[in-house]
């Protein structure tokens, strides 16, 4: 079977392998991706301890004050019960180009009784920890062939689920 033959491109075949990743764009993108793959590795995380990691997280902003009204939230079920869910969370990050000194983070936004928009971000999240969930998530919903929104949006009612249910069925 005859070698194929490579097509080389004439304007970066010549040139030293380390001066071609500053010519353009592309190249640049490809250092920054290298870079990324030396960073310290944390492992795919399985759904069920992202679902603990995000509980948790969630949980640690309550008690949560209205900053309009001034109503108190005690816990994230008492928070469930009584705000409504404003659309999907939001994640601001892309996982196939973030980077974890540069992750801006996820949101997910709710109406409290008095019309204000009450917010819980992944802020005070290591930054690790950050980046292997938006690792999680760029992996799962390709997988499964859904946005990340939707994907977010299912994390967020299986933990509101289990935050109702262990504080005593939600009803
Ligand atoms: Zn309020």
């Amino acid at each position: 079977m005859p070698r194929s033959v490579r097509a080389s491109d004439p304007l970066t075949t010549r040139v030293p392998r380390q001066q071609r990743i500053v010519i353009d764009g592309v190249g640049m993108t490809r250092a920054v991706r290298r870079m990324a793959a030396h960073l310290p590795q944390v492992g795919m995380l399985s759904d069920d301890e992202v679902t603990a990691i995000v509980r948790n997280h969630i949980e640690s902003k309550f008690p949560k004050l209205c900053g309009n009204c001034g109503r108190q939230y005690g816990s994230l079920a008492d928070y469930l019960r009584r705000t409504t869910h404003l659309g999907h969370p939001v994640s601001l990050d892309d996982p196939a180009t973030a980077l974890p000194e540069q992750l801006v983070g996820a949101i997910s936004y709710a109406n409290c009784p008095c019309g204000s928009t009450l917010a819980i971000s992944s802020s005070g999240l290591d930054v690790l920890t950050k980046f292997a969930l938006l690792q999680w998530a760029g992996a799962s919903a390709a997988r499964r062939r859904i946005s990340i929104g939707q994907l977010l949006s299912d994390l967020r009612q299986r933990i509101d689920d289990d935050a109702l249910q262990s504080d005593g069925g939600g009803s």
